[in-house]
């Protein structure tokens, strides 16, 4: 079959014939349909130190958002048949560690992840634990099956809080950002600030719904503006995905007392954040976010955007073959883009 491969620990990406994954009793093949080109991918295909931090793979097939077609199911396999559609959990749990035990496995002590540890979904054929395979309803258009993940990520990061009503700042306008400000659109947000230095993404922004004001801080101050517009007070709920340590700090200085923040994006480094101020004084509350809940993330997503009031077509942008994977992941790393995806079959 053919796949993007890493084939040494250097920037780069090649697509080339491999073997066709072989399933072991607790797995499933997917016919691969259509994948999308996550950050991590772009981690990936330059392979900077995140890379060699997390121990990913190498050589390794890459890719972890996608949905497909089931082709054949392993052994001890239940509930799952051939000729289904599935998206993928890209989590892979181990089942019996405390945290597993205890409905936490999306922070398995002993996480594996699909397209980092074990060989990814930018193929023809993709293998997973059949645990990770989540059921997509018929009538779903697989390029939307591909977005379940992110989509799911901003589902987990806003059911902490309550939205309805809400003044929301979200900082960073990728496509789990825009995620986040079309699910706080639709749970009734007051007003929804959107952050980011991107003006493409923050035209995308101000589409996905209702009272979205669009803030590019390259040109205004968005901690003075924020704290304007809500006369001083903060906002109620911050969710920053973009991993970019003013953002975060800004996120900490807009947030209202008693607000809650939620922590999506990664950062290179530590962040300082001014705690008596902004965090004890404020009794803040922080969330940290890693993936979705397993599954509760993704019975919402489903009847979010099976409700078809969801916008996560609209934050598809851009299309490639399996071959252009390279020009795909460069896209997504450029920015001018929402989702990028991946036609494989
Ligand atoms: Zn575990």
């Amino acid at each position: 079959m053919k796949a993007a491969c890493k084939v040494d620990r250097k920037k780069g990406i090649i697509v080339k014939d491999v073997p066709v994954p072989e399933i072991g009793e607790e797995d499933v093949l997917v016919k691969v349909k259509k994948a999308a080109v996550c950050g991590t991918d772009i981690h990936l295909y330059n392979w900077n130190q995140w890379c060699e931090n997390v121990n990913a793979k190498n050589p390794m097939v890459i890719g972890h958002e996608f949905c497909g077609e089931v082709v054949e199911v392993g052994r001890n396999v239940k509930g799952l048949e051939k000729g289904e559609m599935v998206a993928a959990e890209t989590h892979i749990p181990c089942g019996i560690c405390f945290l597993c035990k205890t409905g936490r496995q999306h922070i398995c002590l002993n996480m594996k992840i699909v397209g980092v540890h074990t060989d990814g979904a930018f193929a023809e054929y993709a293998k997973i634990p059949a645990v990770c395979a989540w059921k997509l309803d018929k009538n779903i258009d697989p390029e939307i099956g591909a977005i379940y993940e992110p989509f799911g990520i901003g589902v987990h990061a806003l059911s902490k809080t309550k939205i309805s009503g809400k003044t929301v700042v979200v900082t960073g306008c990728g496509p789990i950002g825009l995620f986040t400000i079309n699910l706080a659109s639709m749970s009734g947000a007051k007003t929804i600030y959107a952050l980011d230095l991107n003006e493409y993404r923050l035209n995308l922004a101000t589409k996905m719904g209702n009272n979205i004001v669009p803030i590019n801080p390259s040109n205004t101050n968005g901690s003075e503006k924020i704290l304007k517009e809500t006369s001083g007070i903060g906002v109620d709920v911050v969710v920053e995905l973009s991993g970019a340590v003013p953002a975060t700090k800004l996120g900490f200085e807009v947030l209202k007392k008693g607000g809650a923040i939620m922590l999506v994006g990664l950062h290179d480094n530590d962040v300082s954040v001014d705690f008596v101020n902004n965090v004890i004084y404020k009794e803040a509350i922080i969330y940290g976010i890693t993936g979705r809940e397993m599954f509760d993330s993704w019975y919402d997503a489903d009847d979010l955007i099976l409700s078809d009031k969801s916008k996560v077509s609209e934050v598809i942008t851009d299309r490639f073959s399996l071959e252009d994977t390279e020009k795909a992941i460069l896209t997504a790393a450029e920015g001018n883009c929402g989702k990028v995806i991946i036609d494989i079959g």
